[in-house]
């Protein structure tokens, strides 16, 4: 893949380096170059100036002590030079010399050493990494067009349900306009799979079974929203049982508890509840982790999450593990705090567009007081 596509793919081989980057000694500084041994602590020192080096036009020759060379951040430092003294250090004491202003240095400040970023044949990135800007610029500073990347994961996903209509369509009673083939088909975009939009089966059993095998012939993960449940029309872990392997269902969380996963042949099947935020908290819970892994990605599959402080009262039953709405703000004594966003509803989408991360309370904990610790997860870029 060239490294212009490279960037949300996971890398499929180690890269070694080639050889030592930086590849010669050289100047971190605009400034002189000199010796250590030349510049006194007490009082100024002048050098006499013989020749200049840039960045890609190295100083060629030889200075002796009492000598510099005037340098530019990233060129190569002479060999007798074993410091660069700032610019900004400096005067002039006449044509062609220069005063350094006194004060107590050490060889080797200033300078980049061959090789202190990466030594040659030694692994610049290992495989399963996520390549973000800084991989495809190390890649790059290598001297690379492309690399071996793994192929995008296919995942195929649907919605649920009598009532769900599409945009275009009018409702009827009772009917609501499908939001978590939106919702899920932009958080697969955000993780950079390819995905498959079955749009909106129906809840009959001989429909969900061809859907199921239609996704499964395709895709390495099968998504599916709503139908999870206990529900007379609820007929998502049967089918699964019936088309593959239902391997668990129902997690103590709220909201999400209905979360069903199997295998249908070789794919990864994940039932979701069929309500919105359910749908998002257990995506980011359980689907996003679980879909890098099968991408290859090694490291940072989880989505982490921090102490903060409770910003007000929340309400908490102990016996689930709850994740709830939160805006995570600094107060005015430069601490991280998070407030509730309200009523936690799981179908109340707009509760999400308003929190910027989730609240996370263990399974046996009761109401939280203003001032306790609890645990955020932000989602910015993630939901
Ligand atoms: P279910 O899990 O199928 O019982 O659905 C639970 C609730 O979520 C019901 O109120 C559904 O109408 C709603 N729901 C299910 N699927 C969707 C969807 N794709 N878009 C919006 N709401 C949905
Ligand atoms: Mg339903």
């Amino acid at each position: 893949i060239p490294l212009s596509e490279l960037c949300g793919r996971v890398l499929a081989e180690d890269v070694h380096a080639p050889f030592n980057v930086p590849g010669h000694d050289n100047s971190a500084m605009d400034g002189f170059a000199c010796r250590a041994a030349d510049l006194s602590a007490e009082k100024e020192s002048v050098l006499r100036i013989v020749g200049d080096a840039f960045a890609g036009s190295p100083f060629v020759g030889a200075f002796q002590s009492g000598e510099c060379v005037k340098i530019m951040t990233g060129a190569v430092l002479p060999p007798q030079a074993d410091i660069v003294i700032p610019k900004e250090e400096t005067h002039s004491a006449g044509e062609g010399m220069v005063a350094i202003s006194p004060r107590p240095r050490k060889a080797g400040m200033n300078t980049r050493q061959a090789g202190e970023d990466l030594r040659r044949g030694e692994a610049a990135l290992t495989r399963g990494v996520l390549m973000g800007p800084a991989e495809v610029g190390l890649l790059g500073s290598l001297g690379f067009a492309e690399a071996k990347a793994r192929r995008k994961l296919r995942v195929a996903h649907f919605s649920t349900g009598d009532e769900l209509r599409t945009a275009g369509e009018t409702l009827k009673e009772g009917e609501v306009y499908d939001s978590n083939r939106r919702t899920i088909g932009a958080m697969l975009s955000r993780m950079g799979v390819e995905a498959m939009d079955l749009g909106i089966v129906r809840d009959d059993r001989a429909v969900l079974a061809s859907a199921f095998d239609r996704a499964a012939e395709w895709a390495d993960a099968i998504i599916t929203s709503g139908g999870a449940s206990v529900g007379e029309a609820d007929f998502i872990r049967e089918v699964l049982a019936e088309r593959g392997e239902a391997l668990f269902w129902k997690v103590a969380m709220r909201p999400g508890r209905p979360l069903a996963y199997g295998k249908v042949r070789g794919a990864d099947f994940f039932g979701l509840p069929g309500n919105p935020v359910s749908v998002m908290v257990c995506f980011c819970q359980f689907v996003r982790a679980a879909l890098w892994k099968r991408a290859g990605r090694v490291g940072g599959e989880e989505v982490p999450m921090f102490a903060a402080t409770a910003a007000e009262d929340l309400r908490k039953a102990p016996g689930r593990m709850e994740f709830q709405r939160g805006i995570l703000s600094r107060n005015e004594s430069g601490e991280w705090e998070a407030r509730s966003t309200g009523d936690q509803g799981s179908g109340i989408l707009s509760s999400m567009t308003r929190a910027n991360c989730f609240i996370v309370l263990e399974e046996e904990r009761g109401k939280v007081k203003a001032g306790e610790k609890i645990l955020v997860q932000p989602f910015e870029g993630i939901l």
